[in-house]
């Protein structure tokens, strides 16, 4: 560390002993209101050291504090503990949804970072929350609960954020195992959850347009462990967009099997086509068949904007085994693409 011992020497935030301090002091008086702390470490550094070098993965730790800060704004402080690792102490905060945005933001900035200078990088970090005093009274159990949800993160997939929920994860200070269910909850959001995710996706991404399309595309996906999201335009002149699992780059530039007939006749009067497989397309949609077949595709909800910017919303999945799309899949993935539709008709 250099001669300032108050912030850290390469990012300017808070140094470790600076920030645990200024913690510690804050949580010293009754608590008045909630606080929350946050871990975030940086997803397979050792990656971007080792394959583009330790000066440019100082140019990341950089990036990456950049990105806290401004999220953070005036609402807490943010101080760096390690290597790859930080620290957010969440004072000036609303609510847990308020806690939320913010920590999406860190999420989806960090992710897009890189996007168009560096392709293959694929940075991500993984982030654990706690609350203060809801969930500890001190500031090393505080911190403990916090680590281990950054723990959970890391286990569970990485890229994500755990904000630590009782219900859910029980007393994680005694317990070491990680149950399968809960690594199954967070890795695409349980039927529960998904209420939740619906209403975060109308909050954000609808009224306080926090997310723009390709976020709001991101989030769906992985909400709904899809293989593809895809919007086409009926009118070539607009781009398409799309999100992948595998981060790789679409081909497909437009929905080549949209104009048959029989494509047309797959869709309900709420505008859904349900594809439970495509096997059960090989005679009746040849097109279909073939086109999602070459893609890995196996099963699918495809969603027509049939007013504003005519066009299709594509959500692809792929499973080992045959299996019928969920109700409540179908039910939500329609009212998502819905809301796709009028956002990008202007309303
Ligand atoms: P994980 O996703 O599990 O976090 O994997 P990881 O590769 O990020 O592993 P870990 O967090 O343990 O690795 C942190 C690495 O950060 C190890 C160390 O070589 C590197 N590192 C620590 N300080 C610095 C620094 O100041 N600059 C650079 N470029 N690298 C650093
Ligand atoms: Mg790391």
């Amino acid at each position: 560390m250099g001669a300032d011992a108050f912030r850290d020497e390469l990012t300017g935030l808070l140094s470790k002993q600076t920030i645990t301090e200024y913690i510690r002091n804050a949580m010293s008086v009754k608590a008045e209101y909630t606080c929350y702390l946050c871990v975030l470490d940086i997803d397979n550094f050792k990656y971007v050291n080792d394959n583009y070098g330790h000066l440019f993965g100082d140019e990341v730790i950089v990036t990456v504090a950049d990105i806290l800060k401004e999220a953070v704004g005036e609402r807490g402080v943010v101080g760096r503990i390690g290597g790859d690792e930080m620290l957010l102490f969440l004072e000036n905060i609303a609510d847990r949804a308020d806690l939320k945005s913010i920590l999406r933001t860190v999420r989806s900035n960090v992710e897009w970072a890189y996007k168009d200078v560096k392709e293959d990088l694929n940075l991500s970090c993984s982030i654990g929350a706690a609350a203060w005093p809801a969930d500890a009274g001190d500031y090393d159990t505080l911190f403990k609960i916090a680590d281990k949800m950054l723990y959970r993160a890391k286990e569970n997939g990485k890229n994500r954020y755990i904000i630590y929920t009782p219900e859910l994860h029980g007393d994680v200070l005694n317990a070491e195992d990680v149950t399968a269910y809960e690594v199954q909850q967070s890795k695409s959001v349980g039927a529960g959850n998904k209420e939740q995710f619906l209403m975060d996706f109308t909050e954000y991404f609808m009224f306080r347009n926090i997310w723009n399309i390709q976020i709001a595309l991101e989030e769906t996906g992985k909400a709904f462990d899809l293989k593809e999201v895809n919007i086409f335009f009926d009118e070539p002149a607009y781009s398409p967009m799309h999100w992948r699992a595998d981060g790789k780059p679409v081909e497909t530039k437009f929905l080549s099997y949209g104009g048959t007939t029989q494509f047309r006749q797959l869709f309900t009067e709420n505008n859904l086509a349900v594809i439970n497989h495509i096997s059960n397309m090989q005679y009746t949609c040849p097109e279909v068949y073939r086109e999602l077949k070459e893609m890995q595709v196996t099963a699918a909800l495809i969603y027509r904007m049939d007013n504003g910017v005519p066009g299709y919303i594509t959500f692809y999945k792929e499973e080992p085994t045959s299996r019928l799309w969920p109700e409540s899949d179908k039910a939500y993935l329609n009212l998502i693409g819905k809301m796709f539709a009028l956002f990008i008709s202007g309303r």
